[in-house]
């Protein structure tokens, strides 16, 4: 990687890297009183520091020390939208090295719901997802996950609310870059620090077997979102690749091993597209691919993106497919499309799709 909008700095560490071990081990390495962990830790994920002159608690030595170390802005925001609702905000940040990335906030009622990538593009190739056209351009660090939650969580501070939801929907497969996105829900988790409810973060998957039975083991009460889509081998291969590594039988395996193992209800999402997965047959078949196994249905009707040509499912059928699963008692929600005007609806997060392709020449 050559020197690039960082203009040739060495790229610092970022302090939301740090999870409490390492802070710790970090000041003992200073030769500081054990207590300026807890200082420095809670600055940031308690009172929302957004740099070390905002934690008053510590000696001006050590806040110089730490703005010379570690970055406490990997992320600059470049470009703001909000849709007309004004409900849905898409922010596009700038990385360290130049590389953005997309975060979404969604307000509904009194929930605030952000929406974080995961990854710089996606490896997944799924035909009808925008991050999926764009590629795989590189993996976000923990602290730089953490960092996308941090940033909102100061603005939304200034405002008096508060963050209620994280779920891994943005750009990028979270069980792609395993170990960053599972210690950035530990930072993010960390009583010491944000405190944020394991329950109330959504980690969504592709459907990356080894990543789930790994996560099944991880202890944590996270929520999981399966991306499912279809319910036989051969539409789901089309629409979503990694089914030909990972079949629907091995898939469904592996998120019943999880559901026995954590006891934890899954989510299943689905994006309506006309003509393809809409119809009875994938209700049907999708019925007994969850028989016996407590789930939640999310049915999404499909967020338009430029590399794929199919349409949302018309109202009517998607009402048809959800009664369907209704009348079998598959519990499933029909989700409003939201932020879709402003390209910050599920699937829509292509930020570097213009820039890769000139780089690359890889697409039109
Ligand atoms: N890579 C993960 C998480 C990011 S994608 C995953 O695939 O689950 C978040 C969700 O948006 C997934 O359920 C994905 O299938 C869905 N999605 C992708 N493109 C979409 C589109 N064009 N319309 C509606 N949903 C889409
Ligand atoms: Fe990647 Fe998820 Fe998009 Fe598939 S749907 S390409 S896994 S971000």
């Amino acid at each position: 990687m050559g020197p690039g909008p960082s203009g040739g700095k060495a790229l610092r560490r970022c302090i939301y890297d740090l999870d409490w071990g390492e802070m710790q081990a970090l000041c003992q390495d200073w030769g500081l009183p054990a207590y300026r962990t807890r200082q420095i830790y809670q600055g940031i994920y308690r009172h929302l520091a957004a740099g070390p002159e905002q934690i008053p608690s510590i000696p001006s030595a050590l806040r110089q020390q730490l703005a010379h170390s570690l970055a406490f802005d990997p992320l600059t925001p470049k470009a703001r939208a909000r849709s007309s609702e004004g409900d849905t905000e898409k922010v596009l940040f700038q990385l360290q090295d130049g590389a953005k990335l997309e975060t979404v906030l969604m307000r509904y009622r009194q929930r605030r719901t952000l929406c974080i990538s995961s990854q710089v593009g996606c490896a997944m190739g799924c035909s009808f997802c925008a991050t999926g056209q764009m590629g795989f351009v590189r993996h976000l660090s923990a602290g730089e996950i953490v960092a996308q939650v941090m940033a909102f969580a100061r603005a939304l501070k200034a405002q008096g609310e508060r963050l209620t939801n994280i779920v891994f929907m943005g750009m990028g497969e979270p069980l792609h870059n395993y170990q960053a996105s599972l210690k950035a829900v530990r930072i993010l988790n960390d009583p010491q620090g944000f405190a944020f409810a394991a329950r109330r973060i959504t980690i969504s998957t592709v459907g990356l077997v080894p990543g789930i039975d790994r996560l099944a083991g991880e202890g944590i009460q996270i929520n999981l979102a399966v991306s499912l889509h279809a319910a036989t081998d051969e539409l789901r291969s089309r629409l979503v690749p990694i089914n030909h590594k990972y079949p629907l039988a091995q898939l469904m395996d592996a998120c019943r091993r999880y559901f026995q193992r954590t006891h934890r209800r899954l989510t299943f999402e689905w994006a309506l597209i006309e003509g393809l997965n809409d119809g009875l047959d994938q209700a049907q078949a999708l019925v007994e691919l969850l028989a016996g196994l407590p789930s939640h249905v999310n049915l999404i009707p499909l967020n338009p993106t430029q590399g794929f040509a199919g349409a949302a499912a018309s109202r009517q059928r998607a009402r048809a497919f959800k009664e369907t699963l209704q009348a079998h008692n598959v519990p499933c929600t029909l989700r409003l499309r939201r932020g879709v005007d402003i390209q910050a609806g599920c699937g829509q997060l292509a930020t570097q799709v213009h820039e890769v392709s000139q780089q690359a020449g890889r697409r039109p």
